[in-house]
């Protein structure tokens, strides 16, 4: 009855982990002209397979219109750039990486990775299907090829004599329509003795801390350790090691070498996997409760919003994050419930939320209006946002968040 299939194993597609109704593409804001226009929403709806457990949304926006011309620049964020330089000080070590090794990075974007590497003469390759952000790695001299990694790129790369120590996959993983092609890709572009790691939300983390908001159409896959070592041993490759990262509301790193490659496997591959056990992943059950609580979200923030206007009080929100389009979008949370929002983002100011049509400011706009709450959709970063306008409580203002649960914070 089912026409979709799972993107790992191809069972028919029915059971729902969440339905969020219908979206814009979160990541599109509009600019004054779009808002006099039509937008096109997309379903949002989340299955998991009965069969593996693999959480995941269909592709119904192709790959190659949400990422070609990407507007978003990796190197904008400072807290990023720290994660990015400690990850190269470390693999350095850890692996010996020298003059002779070659560094592969996969949506390598402007190259923020890449140059922490080629600093210490190590070689780099990046590979990026954003011209436009290929671009820009290309004029500060990272070597990066333009085009989608999969089984093809990999091949091509090959016989072109490359061959990786190491490749690293950041907040790609769970982008890619197509799993196979793309981890089919690693094993044969790494080196028989090399090393891949991948970063991705975890969806430990999601299931726990009720993170809904961080589904989007360009997000195709959620998580976990269970079903990510299942898809690696597929393709001949294993994990041996894992680490967790505070990145994202909650990532996990994973280490991945050839089946048969002489890594040895480390403890921490058991914690993870009791750990993910211990919180139901890999029993049906818990996908399936899911749901409610999103439900009960969604009516707090509204319960909160209208009680709040009933009231007299105004609401803004603060950031402009895919996240937030989310939430406000399954919400059908409008300007007359939150008038408006601001963002550091200069490429943001001036623009709309998608869908909702929100007024996007310069964050001072905040003192200006001196609202009574000012909502944070960046939940991951509050207390870096709450400590740059901590001033708002001069004139008793309030932070709000609404994930993992309405919290009015003082
Ligand atoms: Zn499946």
């Amino acid at each position: 009855m089912s026409s979709k299939h799972c993107r790992f194993c191809n069972a028919a597609l029915e059971r729902t982990f969440v339905d969020l109704g219908r979206s814009p593409l979160a990541n599109s804001l509009l600019s004054a002209d779009d808002v006099e226009r039509g937008e096109t929403f997309y379903p949002l709806h989340v299955y998991v397979c009965d069969n593996c457990l693999l959480v995941q949304l269909q592709e119904f926006a192709r790959a190659e219109s949400i990422f070609t011309d990407y507007l978003y620049f990796s190197s904008y964020s400072e807290l990023w750039l720290r994660h990015c330089r400690d990850y190269a000080e470390q693999m350095t070590k850890r692996y010996s990486l020298g003059e002779r090794s070659l560094v592969v990075e996969i949506a390598s974007n402007d190259g923020y990775l890449l140059q922490y590497f080629k600093q210490r003469g190590i070689g780099v390759l990046g590979v990026e299907p954003a011209a436009n952000v290929a671009k820009v790695a290309q004029d500060k001299g990272i070597d990066t090829d333009v085009a989608f990694f999969g089984r093809e790129t990999a091949r091509r790369l090959a016989d072109a004599g490359k061959s990786a120590d190491l490749m690293a996959a950041n907040n790609v993983l769970a982008h890619v329509p197509d799993l196979h092609d793309f981890v089919a890709g690693f094993k044969v572009l790494l080196k028989p003795t090399g090393t891949a790691t991948f970063e991705f939300p975890h969806l430990l983390n999601l299931i726990e801390e009720k993170q809904f908001d961080t589904i989007y159409h360009e997000h195709f896959s959620y998580l976990s350790f269970l079903v990510v070592d299942r898809i690696f041993a597929h393709h001949g490759l294993r994990i041996y090691d894992v680490e967790r990262l505070p990145t994202h509301g909650g990532s996990l790193r994973i280490f991945v070498c050839h089946a048969d490659a002489s890594f040895a496997r480390t403890g921490r591959i058991d914690e993870m996997i009791s750990a993910e056990r211990e919180a139901g992943l890999d029993r049906i059950e818990t996908y399936d409760e899911f749901a409610d609580t999103v439900i009960d979200i969604k009516c707090d923030l509204l319960g909160f919003l209208v009680e709040a206007r009933r009231n007299g009080k105004s609401v803004v929100g603060y950031g402009a994050p895919a996240k937030g389009n989310t939430l406000l979008n399954y919400c059908g949370v409008g300007p007359e419930l939150l008038s408006y929002t601001v963002d550091i983002s200069p490429h943001k100011q001036g623009r709309y939320l998608p869908g909702v049509q929100i007024p996007i400011y310069a964050p001072e706009r905040i003192f200006e209006t001196r609202p009574d709450y000012v909502l944070i959709l960046p939940w991951n970063i509050k207390e870096e946002i709450m400590g740059r306008m901590a001033a708002i409580r001069q004139w008793g203002g309030k932070f709000v968040i609404a994930i993992p649960a309405l919290a009015i914070l003082s």
